[in-house]
């Protein structure tokens, strides 16, 4: 079928509204129409040549949408289904599959990287026949996306699908990595950079573990008022002011957790400063690679004294299967304020006002693309 899609022809170009063409789904694949696609700070890494994935990619990892269509075999799924694609979708045989840890599934993130789908092949062809790739199984920001059924998370049909979207990306990323990455107990006090979607959704999980303080730390002080209206009990601009000693007067030694949901090393580099004894640094954000520093620059001799660990934490360490409906209930209980998170909705031809706007630190929430 014929859509219309986002297409990254070139790194660090302007992403190309093309109509494509979009193979039927092959045996446990499903059709889905999307309805609403975040723009995520990775979709500007992707545009930017900082994840490098094959070109060209049709982007878009953020999705919710409506099941069209069922490939053979497919059993889970039928037409009109609410769901949401999932961008790492475990193989259930990889070493780290077999030890429970699909979340960071090794040949989930081989196929990733060829632009394919589970079979290594793409359902995407641009006008002229040429083969496009698939961003991590997903391609969200076009009308219909093609995914692995066991990618594609059935939800309950009364979450509106402009918040369901986020439970795609953003919100388990942030949320899971308290549960899963961090063991908040309550009272522990905790700190965050970088105020966007996946952060505001840090700020959920460590409220909801009963956290205090929460200190969000963000370049942007038009970050503030949505800051703390997700929990925190700070916010420090550090475009304005050093976090750091400011931290370590909050919370007495240094913080327990701190987050660096920014992708910036400047970020992780005030997070570390900002530990304490026996805190843990939660690593989230992709970090442009190039940044030479020296050992004096992080205070990497505390890790051994005082026993400070780093903790990467991809796709907040959850199922797919198994957590995103279970978010998608606590959504609708009014526990993650996913209603509160879109600031903005633009149609597809806007996206690289869109993608300008999150380079400049502009996107207040999330900005998500509506399709007709
Ligand atoms: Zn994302
Ligand atoms: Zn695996």
């Amino acid at each position: 079928m014929r859509m219309k899609a986002a297409v990254l022809r070139e790194f660090n170009k302007p992403v190309s509204i093309e109509k494509i063409e979009l193979a039927p789904p092959k045996e446990k694949e499903v059709l889905i129409k999307t309805c609403y696609t975040g723009f995520c700070h990775s979709d500007l890494s992707f545009i930017q040549g900082i994840l490098q994935f094959p070109l060209p990619l049709v982007l878009g990892h953020e999705a919710s949408g409506l099941v069209e269509d069922v490939g053979p075999g497919v059993t889970s799924l039928k037409k009109g289904d609410h769901v949401v694609p999932a961008w790492m979708v475990p193989c259930g045989e990889c070493p780290e599959c077999r030890s429970g840890r699909g979340y960071i599934c090794s040949e989930s993130q081989r196929i990733q990287a060829t632009g394919g789908l589970l079979d290594g092949t793409s359902r995407l062809t641009d006008s002229k026949g040429n083969p496009c790739y698939h961003q991590t199984f997903v391609s969200g920001f076009a009308e219909y996306m093609v995914v692995p059924e066991k990618g594609a998370i059935k939800i309950r049909e009364d979450i509106p699908l402009d918040q369901a979207c986020f439970l795609g990306c953003c919100m388990p990323t942030g949320f899971g990595a308290t549960y899963n990455a961090a063991d908040i107990k309550p009272g522990d006090s905790v700190a965050i950079w970088g105020m966007g979607g996946v952060g505001l959704n840090v700020v959920r999980g460590a409220k909801s573990r009963g956290a205090n303080p929460i200190i969000g730390v963000d370049l942007e002080g038009s970050k503030e008022a949505i800051a703390r209206e997700f929990g925190v009990t700070h916010f420090i601009n550090n475009s304005k002011e050093d976090p750091v000693p400011i931290i370590k007067e909050l919370t007495g030694t240094g913080a327990k957790f701190v987050f660096e949901a920014a992708g910036d090393f400047g970020a992780y580099v005030q997070a570390w400063w900002s530990l304490g004894p026996w805190g843990k640094l939660v690593h989230i954000g992709v970090i442009k690679p190039g940044a030479v520093f020296r050992t004096e620059d992080l205070p990497i001799m505390f890790a051994p004294l005082q026993g400070i660990s780093t903790k990467g934490a991809l796709y907040g360490f959850i199922d797919t299967q198994r957590d995103i409906p279970k978010f998608a209930d606590m959504a609708m209980r009014g526990e993650l304020l996913l209603d509160k998170l879109t600031t903005k909705k633009f149609k597809i031809e806007e996206i690289n006002d869109v993608a300008e706007a999150m380079d400049k630190r502009q996107i207040v929430g999330r900005w998500v693309c509506e399709w007709d």
